[in-house]
């Protein structure tokens, strides 16, 4: 039986295992230059932990949740997302009081259950951050400049950034009554898939991404007097703040997110590139989940960006080189024995190095060294080991020369 990789997964091979890295790296340097630190949560959580947070009638509680059933315990489910984590931690070791306003991220793979296609993964990756504990309105301006940051960091060009403001939880009613009467004489005219929705969660039909619905959305209009002077003064703010980053957005009343808990301020960075699934990253602000969760009344803003629609977005990232410093070739029984202790003795150094271990003849050394990418190939043969030395190739300019054992390591630090 041949085994492959379960559909909707994918391995991620050493090249491009490069670029996840690379991609961390430069998202930690930015969060640190931003205050958020490291929080790592479990990979899955008890399911009703995401029931409660996401709602029960989104779409990912309703079919995308990948759940785990073990006899005799509770059903847990990988996590489809990890705000819903982090604020339960957040709760559970009591951070607010430790730590008060507090300001997290994390990098690591989510699951979704769902069929797979282009940009939708079954385990795909998130760099993310959430900020708890205030209502101030700068802090959705930090989230949305700092999820941009990265963007911008990672090379990627061309995005289009939509904000909107959904109200608090009394103007989400208040809107979601105004399109239910806007829309209850229209509703026969969408999809199937809207007409569910009229009932459980009519937000999601302002973004459905039926051509029949987006015509029928045209429409109708819809104006904002369902915000309250309140969370319309927030917003204003937040979108002076980003004014004045020179950050470019755009006011999309249509854009809700799938998640319930959202209120205020929401946001979604999209890519042209990516076809219908073209968002690159989402987030907003979330003012009742702490409590909901049975924590304190906290306010708390966030944001994840899909680690594989950016590398769709940016194929050039993939280009990374893997190269290593020196490449040892020896000519025989004896210069391999010495070749292995010089070896290690430089990567003791943290000088990456390595050498053939096929037994293989000069040739394909040779070629292995090439494909390594090595800065300096080291020579070692007969001659090197009557006079404990070693011929030192530098293979940009295809110079060499021939240094005493003892001089390598001082010799290859002066010269990189
Ligand atoms: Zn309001
Ligand atoms: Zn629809």
């Amino acid at each position: 039986m041949k085994l492959s990789a379960p559909r909707g997964t994918k391995d991620i091979l050493p090249q491009e295992a490069r670029v996840y890295q690379e991609l961390e790296k430069t998202s930690r340097q930015i969060f640190d230059a931003f205050n958020y630190h490291e929080l790592r949560t479990p990979i899955f959580e008890d399911v009703k932990l995401f029931q409660r947070t996401l709602g029960q009638t989104t779409d990912i509680v309703q079919k995308q949740l990948l759940s785990l059933k073990s006899d005799g315990e509770d059903e847990f489910a990988l996590r489809p997302e990890a705000t819903a984590s982090i604020v339960r931690a957040y709760i559970e070791h009591g951070l607010h009081l430790k730590d008060g306003f507090s300001k997290y991220y994390y990098i690591g793979p989510m699951f979704r259950g769902e069929r797979p296609q282009k940009g939708r993964l079954r385990q795909f990756h998130h760099i993310g951050a959430e900020a708890i504990g205030s209502l101030n309105p700068y802090l959705d301006a930090e989230l949305i400049f700092l999820s941009v940051r990265l963007i911008e960091a990672f090379g990627i060009e061309g995005y289009t950034l939509n904000i909107n403001n959904l109200g608090c939880a009394k103007d989400k009613e208040n809107w979601s009554k105004l399109l239910r009467s806007t829309l209850k004489n229209r509703i026969k005219n969408f999809c199937n898939l809207c007409q569910e929705r009229f009932d459980r969660n009519v937000f999601r039909i302002l973004d459905c991404k039926n051509e029949a619905c987006k015509e029928e959305l045209k429409k109708i209009s819809l104006k904002e007097n369902h915000i309250c002077s309140d969370c319309q003064e927030h917003f204003a703010v937040v979108q002076e703040a980003l004014k004045n980053l020179k950050i470019n957005f755009k006011i999309s009343s249509f854009l809700v997110r799938g998640l319930d808990y959202y209120t205020r301020t929401v946001f979604e960075i999209t890519h042209a590139s990516l076809g219908s699934q073209d968002a690159l990253g989402a987030g907003g602000r979330y003012d009742n989940l702490i409590s909901q969760l049975g924590g304190p009344d906290l306010s708390a803003v966030g944001f994840a960006l899909g680690v594989e629609r950016m590398l769709l977005a940016n194929k050039k990232i993939n280009e990374t080189q893997d190269s290593i410093i020196a490449y040892f070739i020896t000519l025989d029984k004896e210069a391999t024995k010495k070749g292995f202790l010089l070896l290690n003795s430089l990567r003791n150094e943290n000088i990456s190095c390595d050498m053939n271990y096929e037994g293989a003849s000069l040739k394909s050394q040779m070629r292995s060294a090439n494909k390594s990418g090595a800065k300096f190939v080291i020579i070692i043969g007969e001659d090197e080991i009557k006079t404990d030395s070693v011929t030192l190739k530098d293979m940009s300019s295809g110079n060499q020369e021939k240094i005493k054992s003892n001089q390598l390591i001082s010799e290859l630090k002066n010269k990189i």
